[in-house]
């Protein structure tokens, strides 16, 4: 049988900022159609890495490969990803439509096909109706559903996202972290998701990769990671004893 393929591969990554060792030898595995999880303390290194697959770092040492191609010195808008963030990355004196438009335009996507697109993606990010509005106009659960339809509106290879939930109220985080994960698995874009809350991570990944200060202390599914955590760091951060 053949083995899942790997959308993306990082061997042996490591990276300091000044003295600060912040990559401390990172090797990963994204399997095809997955969402996989960086989960970790503030400050382990989870958005570096994600700096890196989305190409707005380079490692000191190793190499990042997606779809099996070394994208090492590929610039960020060659990787075909979709990228969200903690906070609003809309474009505040766009649309929602402007707003989806834009990626589609550079791509140069003729008009019935955008058309297309953008009202598929409405719907499927439940935000129908609302192309008019500018982000002002919207709630920060909206605009988040803007950004992840922004991202995903180009049919990227990879979607990135940088605890795009961290800014919303406990019960839209849970929303709209079930959106995720419906539409996720809709679509069926690998997904890399980026949080340090560990309910989160136990609730939405497919797998979930342990980080502490720049390494990676365990990979597996969420049940393995809380009923057999591989380290005392693990155990405690998942925080099985309270
Ligand atoms: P996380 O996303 O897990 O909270 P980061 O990857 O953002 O962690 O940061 C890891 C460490 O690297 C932190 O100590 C942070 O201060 C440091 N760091 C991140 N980006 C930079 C930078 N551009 N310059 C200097 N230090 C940085
Ligand atoms: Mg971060």
């Amino acid at each position: 049988m053949q083995a899942l393929k790997n959308d993306v591969e990082i061997k042996g990554a490591f990276k300091q900022f000044g003295s600060n060792v912040v990559l401390n030898g990172i090797d990963l595995e994204v399997k095809q159609g997955e969402l996989l999880t960086l989960l970790g303390p503030s400050g382990c290194g989870k958005s570096t890495t994600l700096n890196l697959i989305a190409g707005f770092l380079e490692a000191d040492e190793g190499d990042v490969y997606i779809k099996g191609k070394k994208v090492t010195k590929v610039p960020p808008y060659k990787r075909d990803l979709g990228m969200v963030f903690q906070t609003y990355s809309l474009f505040p004196h766009m649309t929602v439509r402007e707003n989806l438009d834009f990626g589609l335009k550079l791509r140069k996507v003729e008009k019935s096909e955008k058309d297309k697109r953008i009202t598929r993606i409405l719907e499927l990010v439940r935000m129908s109706g609302l192309e008019d509005r500018y982000p002002r106009e919207l709630s920060g659960g909206q605009r988040q559903r803007v950004a992840i339809a922004r991202a995903l509106v180009v049919e990227p290879k990879l979607l990135l996202l940088d605890e795009p939930l961290s800014n919303l109220d406990a019960k839209l985080r849970h929303e709209l972290g079930a959106e995720i994960k419906r539409l996720q698995k809709e679509i069926g874009v690998t997904t890399i998701f980026v949080t340090h809350d560990q309910e989160e991570a136990l609730s939405l990944s497919d797998r979930i990769v342990v980080m502490n200060q720049g390494r990676i202390e365990q990979v597996s599914n969420p049940t393995t990671i809380y009923d057999h955590p591989s380290s005392e760091f693990v155990f405690r951060f998942i925080g099985k004893s309270n």
